[in-house]
C-alpha cells in the first residue's frame, strides 16, 4: 500500500483515470508513511510538528490531473482554519482566516491540502534550523539540514510524505532546498502567482512555487497555481500557457549563456564537474553553451541583505502584540506590551533582521544603504536584460555546495548568507528559475543545476529541465519517481 506514496503526482492521475485506486487509499497510504517516517527515530520533522493534518479537498472534476493528490503546504501560506504560524512563537496559535489564492486554486481542481511543512522562522534562513519547531533533518542524510527555508516542504517530497509541496522563494528558498534534497523546485517569474494569502517577508521578491518529484510535476502544478489575481496588485495579468505542452519538444538549437562570475568564486571540484557533465549532456541534447557576463553578481548578497531585512522590517510591524499571535502576560503599559511580545515572539534571526531593515531604512542611513542597495538592484537587473539578448536562458549551480551539518553554520549568519550566492540574483532581478538534480556527490548528497529565463518565460525552462532530466534520469537515480 505503501507504493502510492512513491508516485508522482502524474502517475497518481493516471491511476484515478484508471479507477486503479481510490483518494481513501492514497490519504491511508500518506498518514501511514508520516506517521512511520516523520515521527520515527530518525525524525525528518518535515510536518509542523504536534499540528493535527486534516485533508481539505472539495468536489471538482476528476479528469484534471491534480484531482486526489495530496500537497503538503509550507507554513507560511495560509490555509483556512488551520495554525499557521511561520515557525515562529509569535503567530502560534494564530489560524488562518481564509485561505490563500493558491490553496483556491489547488482546492479548485481537486488537489488535497496536507498538512504544514516545517521552515526557517518567518522564512529567514538556509537551513531550516530557525523553526521555533526545532530543524528538519535531510531524508538523503539526517545529520543534514535539507535547506531553507523551504526545508519540510523539500525534505516531505524527498522522504515521499508528500507527493508535491508548494514553498516560497525570497532569496533561494524553494530552489537550494531542491538541490540539497535531490528534486525540483522552481521560483516563478515575479508576479507570476499570487501572493495573496501568503505571509510577507520581503514583498518585492517572495514568489510561491512547487517542489516536486520530476519536471512534469512541476508544469503541472505551476500551471494550476499561476495567473492574474485582481487580490494581489503585484501579479500579472498574462496569460498562463499549458506548461506541459513543452514537455517533450526538442531543445535543439537554444542557447544557454554560462555567466563567467559564477564559475569564477572557487566551485568545489565536485560541483564543477557535475555541471561539466550536465553541459555536456545539454550539448548532446543540441543546445549551444555560450559564455555570458553577469558583471554585478558580486554584489547580489550585499544588496539582498540590505533589500530584504528592509522590507521585512516593514512587514514584521504587524506582529505587535495586538493583531495577531503572541502577547505578553508580564508588560505594564502599551509601549511594554509591544516590547515584550515581540521581545518574546521572535527568534534571533527575525530579532537580526528586524533591527538591520530599521537601521538601513532609517533617515539617517536610507541614502547610503537602501538606496544605494536598490540602484544596484537595477544594475543587477539590467545585466539580466543583456544577457538575455544572446541566450534563451543561463545555466549555474544552484548552491556553491551539498547539503551541510546540522549546526555546522548557524553560529556564524554571514557563512549561512553565502549559502544563497546562486540563488539571490533571480529575485533581486524578478526571472524565473529552475533547480533540477544534476548530480551525487562521493557522500551520496544531491547536487542542482539552476537554469533562469526570461520573465514569464517559464515554459523555456520546463523544456529544457525536462530535456536534461529525461537525457540523464537523475530523478530516477535519486529514487525520486517511479
Ligand atoms: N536564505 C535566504 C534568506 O535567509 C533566502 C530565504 C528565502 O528565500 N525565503 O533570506
Amino acid at each position: 500500500m505503501s507504493k502510492f506514496s512513491h508516485f508522482t503526482a502524474n502517475r497518481l492521475s493516471e491511476l484515478y483515470q484508471k479507477n486503479e485506486c481510490t483518494q481513501k487509499q492514497v490519504l491511508d497510504c500518506m498518514e501511514k508513511c508520516i506517521s512511520e517516517r516523520d515521527t520515527d527515530a530518525r525524525k525528518i520533522n518535515a510536518y509542523v510538528p504536534g499540528r493535527e493534518r486534516r485533508p481539505v479537498h472539495r468536489k471538482a472534476d476528476k479528469n484534471s490531473p491534480l484531482w486526489g493528490v495530496p500537497i503538503a503546504i509550507k507554513d507560511n501560506i495560509c490555509v483556512e482554519s488551520f495554525e499557521t504560524t511561520c515557525a515562529s512563537k509569535i503567530l502560534k496559535n494564530f489560524t488562518a482566516p481564509y485561505n490563500a489564492t493558491v490553496i483556491e486554486k489547488l482546492l479548485d481542481v481537486g488537489a488535497v491540502v496536507y498538512g504544514h511543512t516545517n521552515m526557517d522562522e518567518f522564512a529567514f534562513g538556509s537551513s531550516c534550523e530557525t523553526s521555533c519547531y526545532g530543524p528538519t533533518r535531510n531524508p538523503r542524510d539526517p545529520e543534514r539540514v535539507p535547506g531553507g527555508s523551504s526545508g519540510g516542504s523539500a525534505a516531505a517530497v524527498a522522504d515521499h510524505t508528500a507527493i508535491a509541496a508548494l514553498g516560497s522563494d525570497t532569496g533561494g528558498s524553494i530552489r537550494q532546498p531542491a538541490a540539497f534534497c535531490g528534486i525540483v523546485g522552481i521560483k516563478p517569474t515575479y508576479g507570476r502567482v499570487s501572493r495573496y494569502g501568503l505571509v510577507a517577508f520581503a514583498s518585492s521578491l517572495d514568489q510561491i512555487g512547487p517542489l516536486t518529484k520530476d519536471v512534469r510535476d512541476s508544469a503541472m502544478i505551476l500551471r494550476t497555481i499561476a495567473g492574474y489575481d485582481p487580490k494581489d496588485s503585484t501579479s500579472a495579468n498574462m496569460p498562463v500557457p499549458d506548461y506541459t505542452a513543452s514537455l517533450g519538444k526538442s531543445i535543439k538549437g537554444l542557447k544557454i549563456g554560462r555567466p563567467k562570475e559564477y564559475f569564477e568564486a572557487g566551485l568545489s571540484a565536485e560541483i564543477a564537474q557535475s555541471i561539466e557533465e550536465s553541459m555536456k549532456a545539454l550539448r548532446s541534447l543540441g543546445a549551444e553553451i555560450v559564455d555570458v557576463s553577469l558583471p554585478h553578481t558580486q554584489y547580489s548578497v550585499n544588496v539582498y541583505y540590505i533589500v530584504a531585512p528592509s522590507e521585512a522590517s516593514s512587514n514584521l510591524a504587524r506582529f505587535d502584540g495586538v493583531r495577531y499571535g503572541h502577547r505578553t502576560k508580564a508588560a505594564n503599559s502599551l509601549l511594554e506590551m509591544f516590547e515584550k511580545s515581540r521581545g518574546e515572539g521572535f527568534g534571533a534571526e527575525a530579532k537580526r533582521r528586524i533591527i538591520l531593515g530599521t537601521y538601513s531604512l532609517s533617515s539617517g542611513y536610507y541614502d547610503a544603504y537602501y538606496l544605494k542597495a536598490m540602484k544596484v538592484r537595477t544594475l543587477i537587473k539590467n545585466d539580466f536584460d543583456e544577457a538575455f539578448k544572446k541566450v534563451d536562458a543561463i545555466l549555474t549551480p544552484t548552491a556553491p555546495t551539498g547539503a551541510f551539518k546540522i549546526g555546522e553554520k548557524s553560529t556564524n549568519p554571514l557563512e549561512m548568507y553565502l549559502s544563497d550566492i546562486f540563488t539571490i540574483s533571480a529575485n533581486l532581478a524578478g526571472v524565473p528559475a529552475i533547480s533540477i538534480p544534476c548530480g551525487i556527490t562521493k557522500g551520496n548528497l544531491p547536487l542542482g543545476l539552476q537554469f533562469l529565463g526570461k520573465p514569464f518565460e517559464e515554459e523555456t525552462l520546463f523544456k529544457l529541465s525536462y530535456a536534461f532530466e529525461q537525457e540523464t534520469g537523475w530523478h530516477k537515480k535519486l529514487g525520486n519517481a517511479n
